[in-house]
Order: C-alpha cells, then sequence, then structure tokens
C-alpha cells in the first residue's frame, strides 16, 4: 500500500523525468518490476554536459523515471534502482534531502550516492 502512496507523491518527480527522458533523446525502454521504474536509453544529455562540472553523468534518476546515457558502465543501473528506492523510502522530499546532502557534504560524500555505489558496487570515476 505505501508504495502506491509513495509513487503518487513522487508523481511530480516523475514529471521530470519524463522531460528528461524526452529531451534526452530516448532511443530504448524497458520496465524494472522491482522497483517500479522506467528505465529509458537515452543518446545525450546535452543540455547537462555543458555544465563544467557535469561533463561525464552516465545517468539521471528523477522519481521512477531512470536515463541512461551513451557512457553507462557496469552495474549503474543497480546504481540508479537505489536513488528509485531512496525515492520509494522518502516520497516527495527526496530530491530536496539529496540537494541539501550534495551541497553541505558534496557528491562524494553525499550519504545518498555513498549508499548506491556501496550496494550497487557501481564505479565513481572522478571528472573534475
Ligand atoms: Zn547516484
Amino acid at each position: 500500500m505505501w508504495k502506491y502512496v509513495a509513487f503518487i507523491l513522487n508523481l511530480p518527480w516523475i514529471l521530470i523525468g519524463v522531460i528528461v527522458a524526452i529531451v534526452s533523446i530516448p532511443t530504448g525502454i524497458k520496465l524494472s518490476v522491482d522497483p517500479f521504474a522506467l528505465v529509458v536509453q537515452v543518446k545525450s544529455f546535452w543540455w547537462y554536459n555543458f555544465l563544467p562540472s557535469k561533463k561525464g553523468v552516465r545517468a539521471i534518476t528523477n522519481g521512477h523515471i531512470i536515463c541512461l546515457g551513451p557512457l553507462v558502465e557496469k552495474n549503474d543501473l543497480e546504481h540508479e534502482l537505489i536513488h528509485v528506492k531512496q525515492h520509494q523510502r522518502q516520497p516527495l522530499m527526496h530530491p530536496l534531502l539529496y540537494f541539501l546532502e550534495n551541497l553541505f557534504h558534496g557528491y562524494e560524500n553525499n550519504k545518498y550516492e555513498q549508499e548506491a555505489y556501496l550496494k550497487s558496487k557501481s564505479r565513481y570515476i572522478d571528472h573534475a
């Protein structure tokens, strides 16, 4: 039951995820059942890449929408699925809490990223 309530509360982020997927030029789509997520293969994060610190971005998750870019690596999907579970645990407010973590601790020490890297065994690459 909670899963459905969380899903509805996450609808604004899901809508943003759909827009991100469309803008990034989708080339393929599949479904993850647990956690429930739409996994969209995209052509380019061109709109994000021109930001100097964001060049190496491999995947982006908004709510239950995961976008996998052309640079995606082994276990990146598992990493993004952890972010979907974080949205389920903290519906509606997760992106705000994530943003505050980044602001105060930086990306590398963001506890949500640390959880995702640890559980998925995905690889952090520093592009700075
Ligand atoms: Zn992450």
